[in-house]
């Protein structure tokens, strides 16, 4: 309550300004460097603490989230609640649950993830879920940056500020001579 999550996210470097290729190859000229959040425990206490008040009433008995940063979101959220964290990971086709976690039809599962850019992952998350034939109460995400996602369930985020992403080939900032970061990068040739 009370908290100006714009000004955490900034006094985090969290939030950066430049040019910058996104994963999907779209240029933007805002980016949201989601692991000056995540690598903060104190930080994802804070931004949990919303997520966790919003589905309070919802009665979660299992907090899932996507590899890589939605597995941070995941523990901390459920660590607040009080239930069971579990991860959805890459597969051949999409996300699996695996590791033998099990979920039954009286699980009330909240999604999570850090930011929702296209709603890809958590796309993928609801997939793996699905066969478990537990009720998923809602999604939560700590940064909405997407222009709108719909999904069959309520979403709800912690900070949301659209921004706008450019094709290559109409990009503003290349036209002006910015010179193009990419961000993010594992370090390894794919993105995780
Ligand atoms: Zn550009």
């Amino acid at each position: 309550m009370g908290e100006d999550f714009a000004l955490l996210l900034r006094e985090a470097g969290a939030l950066l300004e430049g040019h910058f290729l996104l994963t999907s190859g779209m240029h933007s000229g805002r980016y949201f460097e989601k692991f000056r959040i995540l690598e903060r425990p104190e930080l994802c206490r804070k931004f949990a603490r919303r997520i966790v008040e919003h589905f309070f009433p919802s009665g979660v008995t299992v907090v899932c989230g996507p590899t890589t940063g939605g597995v941070i979101v995941a523990y901390e959220t459920a660590r607040q609640l009080g239930c069971r964290c579990i991860i959805a990971e890459k597969a051949e086709d999409g996300r699996k649950i695996g590791r033998g976690f099990s979920l039954t039809a009286n699980d009330r599962v909240l999604v999570v993830d850090d930011v929702l850019t296209t709603g890809g992952s958590i796309q993928e998350t609801l997939s793996a879920l699905h066969p478990s034939q537990s009720e998923v109460v809602g999604i939560g995400v700590f940064i909405d940056r997407s222009a709108g996602v719909s999904f069959p369930v309520p979403l709800f985020s912690v900070y949301h500020e659209p921004v706008v992403n450019y094709q290559p080939e109409n990009c503003p900032l290349c036209q002006a001579g910015v010179p193009l970061t990419a961000p993010g990068r594992s370090g390894k040739k794919k993105s995780v």
